[in-house]
């Protein structure tokens, strides 16, 4: 009987050795590298057009990699094996080779040296193009099933695959969340919770727009978690820029770690880390202007400052609660996903079925703000689709 319904499936419907689900940069790389080496492969997207979040990151200008590129960027040792094996350089002659000119700035973030993600858009399009990339669209997969193959259900026809890649991302900002489809096969998903996000604050009143270069250390139960330097930017309600950013990792972790919503944390800012607190105490001291904290710090900061008490400790520690991340919207990724224990950390298989496997940020794993989580998405591509060549062979 059920060789039957295969054999009426097969005549039905369309049948791939691998089949990729999500058409990010993760999806993208893992069929253009299998298609290169001669499988027959097709890449599902749900949405019009691949490649958005590419689009979207960097403020436009796609911070692709990080010549710092090294496990402890991420929350889990699980990316030790591909970061070993793909290492910076490695991954940089990667696009090099695909004739994409890169930037680096001087924190070892790297761009396109277009300072346009478009470029490594359109580069990867001409390759998916140039290969005879099957492409998909408008097919959101709502389930997987496994017969004597996978059959992809989409919303309005199914497919076959001897093999599935997982590569549907997250719902950070304008993503979706589609990680449950692997559950029939076992596979359990680790509280998701938005991260590289601004830190929610009351603290700063009508300091909306300002920048500040800081020194933020962040507290969590009280055990300091994070501390660096770099520029803050405060708006109604939150602060923001790429130091929150980062901080907001450690918020994000703790919440996925203990399945819970809220966590007690404490931001401590230090507006003039160049300086010692006795430093800082001469140059006010020796100020000629009534209000000296005016002549160091923008006036609204200032203002802030001041109704704190003592002006130095507020100037070198200003204490403020963190109440939480602002919204998923406003993330560039989540933090948490398939949980990766189930996932073979050198071909990316899941332990649970054969032929399944899941690559990118669908999975748990988060990097830091500055080029990580891309690099992460082609990393896992790049080890995914080595793996099944492996197993042809
Ligand atoms: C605003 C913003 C800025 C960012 N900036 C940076 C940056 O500068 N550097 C950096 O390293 N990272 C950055 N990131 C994070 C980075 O973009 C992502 O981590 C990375 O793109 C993830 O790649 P992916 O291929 O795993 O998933 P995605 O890019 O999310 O792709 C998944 C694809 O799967 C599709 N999909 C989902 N479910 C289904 C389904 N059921 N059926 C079919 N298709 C499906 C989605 O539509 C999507 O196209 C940023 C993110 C955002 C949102």
């Amino acid at each position: 009987m059920q060789a039957k319904l295969l054999l009426s499936y097969n005549i039905r419907m369309k049948k791939y050795d691998v089949i990729v689900i999500g058409g990010g940069l993760a999806g993208i790389i893992a069929s253009l590298e299998l298609k290169k080496r001669g499988v027959n492969c097709a890449l599902i997207e749900a949405k019009d057009r691949i490649g958005k979040k590419i689009l979207a990151s960097g403020n436009g200008k796609c911070n692709i990699l990080n010549s710092n590129l090294s496990s402890d960027k991420y929350n889990s040792n699980f990316v030790d094996y591909v970061i070993d094996k793909y290492n910076y350089n490695y991954l940089h002659n990667y696009y090099s080779n695909m004739g994409i000119v890169l930037k680096e700035d001087q924190e070892g973030r790297v761009y396109p040296y277009s300072e346009s993600a478009t470029t490594i858009l359109s580069v990867l399009l001409s390759q998916l193009e140039k290969y005879n990339v099957d492409i998909i669209l408008n097919s959101k997969v709502l389930s997987i099933s496994k017969k004597d193959c996978f059959v992809i259900k989409m919303e309005n026809e199914s497919i076959l695959g001897d093999k599935i890649i997982m590569a549907s991302g997250s719902n950070a900002s304008f993503g979706f969340n589609s990680h449950s489809i692997l559950g029939d096969f076992g596979h359990k998903v680790t509280k998701l919770k938005q991260t590289l996000v601004p830190l929610k604050t009351n603290a700063f009143i009508g300091a909306n727009g300002v920048r500040a270069k800081t020194n933020l250390s962040l507290y969590i139960e009280g055990k300091n978690v994070f501390s660096e330097n770099g520029e803050l930017l405060f708006k109604d309600g939150s602060i923001s820029g790429i130091l929150a950013f980062k901080a907001s990792s450690f918020i994000a972790r703790e919440m996925v770690k203990n399945n819970c919503d809220k966590v007690n944390a404490e931001a401590v800012i230090d507006f003039m880390p160049e300086y010692s607190k006795e430093e800082v105490k001469e140059i006010l001291d020796k100020s000629p202007l009534d209000n000296p904290l005016i002549g160091v710090l923008h006036k609204a900061i200032a203002l802030n400052v001041e109704k704190k008490g003592d002006i130095v400790d507020s100037i070198k520690e200003y204490r403020c609660k963190i109440d939480g991340l602002t919204n998923l919207d406003s993330a560039q990724v989540t933090s948490g996903g398939l949980s990766t224990s189930q996932f073979d950390n050198k071909t990316f298989e899941s332990k649970l079925q054969k032929g399944l496997y899941a690559i990118g940020e669908v999975l748990d794993v988060d990097g830091e703000c500055g080029g990580y989580n891309l690099s992460f998405a082609l990393m896992s591509a790049l080890a995914c689709v080595d793996g099944i060549y492996a197993n042809k062979g």
